[in-house]
């Protein structure tokens, strides 16, 4: 039984993921009201080992020797990654081990106000930093940050962090009505991010109950106003996949395509992406629904995920 990893996870984003938890719960720089890990018990921006790299690096080697690779290795879990301050340790000791694991990091990004901290994971292949304020004022009202978070120094922090990291940054925008939806905020957000310039922005918004009782998650079409608004082409809706109205571009075709071509073998997204000529984006998107529907099964191989009809 691990202490500090957890799945693997099927993952959208990160296929099978293998969860690496370097904070106690609840431990963060953020309070969000809509977290879905719930109230942030240890409120702190102060960098330390809240659990033992050693026993993490320990964790990891022997799950890796006796399972199947992951297809990433994802740090995240009950609180904010960064603020263990032996994660560069972690990341440095897999990339010396265990070399062919793709690294993700998802975090909030507030750390990367200090450049020493933005350094220690210049390695990872994938960072998915959050953003949901474009203004101090509903950063305060969505995030409730620990007093040693600057707004400002936060956001200069993330494109400071896109100047020097050379791997993918997809930037995860949660939206939640009356808290960040207003127009002023959202046209702060649209210039902030054009100063980031993430490789891709995923709009999310309440899947789960959160902190605060009688949230509201945003409505498909006001998303989308959102995203006509913005004008990005790099970007995608990423909340409540379950529902066909809320696949970007669902298509009852698409579906009868994908479980034609599963149907005759197994395939990755992949493949089906190559066969039907599609984004695996979207394939991804409708592989979703038709494994919640149990029109097709998952099968995690050597070379990735194979779908095929049960
Ligand atoms: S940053 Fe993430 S973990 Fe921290 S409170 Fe916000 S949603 Fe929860």
């Amino acid at each position: 039984m691990y202490k500090h990893i957890f799945g693997p996870v099927p993952s959208r984003r990160l296929k099978m993921s293998l969860g690496i938890d370097l904070v106690k719960s609840k431990t963060c720089t953020l309070d969000c009201v809509y977290c879905e890990s719930g109230e942030t018990t240890c409120l702190t921006a102060e960098r330390t080992e809240y659990v033992s790299p050693e026993e993490i690096i320990d964790e990891l080697t022997d799950f890796l020797r006796n399972n199947p690779a992951p297809d990433h290795l994802t740090f995240s879990g009950s609180g904010e990654p960064m603020l263990n301050s032996g994660i560069g340790r972690v990341i440095e000791k897999i990339k010396t081990t265990f070399s062919e694991i793709p690294i993700a990091v998802l975090t909030n990004a507030t750390l990367f106000q200090n450049s020493e901290t933005r350094k220690e994971i210049l390695s990872a292949d994938l960072v998915l930093p959050s953003l949901d304020a474009g203004t101090e004022k509903a950063f305060n009202r969505i995030n409730r940050p620990s007093p040693e978070i600057d707004f400002n120094s936060y956001i200069q922090g993330l494109i400071d962090f896109r100047n020097e990291f050379k791997g993918q940054i997809l930037l995860e925008v949660f939206i939640l009505p009356g808290y960040n939806d207003d127009q002023e905020n959202i046209l702060a957000l649209k210039n902030i991010i054009e100063k980031i310039k993430p490789d891709k922005i995923q709009l999310n918004t309440l899947d789960r109950p959160g902190v605060l009782k009688d949230l509201k998650p945003a409505s498909f079409e006001r998303l989308k106003t959102i995203i006509d608004l913005w004008g990005f082409e790099n970007i995608q809706i990423v909340s409540a996949v379950g529902d066909r109205k809320n696949v970007s571009k669902y298509r009852k075709d698409i579906e009868n395509a994908i479980l034609g071509t599963v149907s005759r073998r197994p395939c990755t997204a992949k493949d089906i992406s190559e066969i039907l000529g599609m984004s695996e984006t979207e394939v991804t998107e409708h592989l979703s629904l038709l494994e919640k529907d149990k029109k097709i099964r998952p099968q995690k191989l050597k070379r990735g995920i194979f779908y095929s009809q049960p």
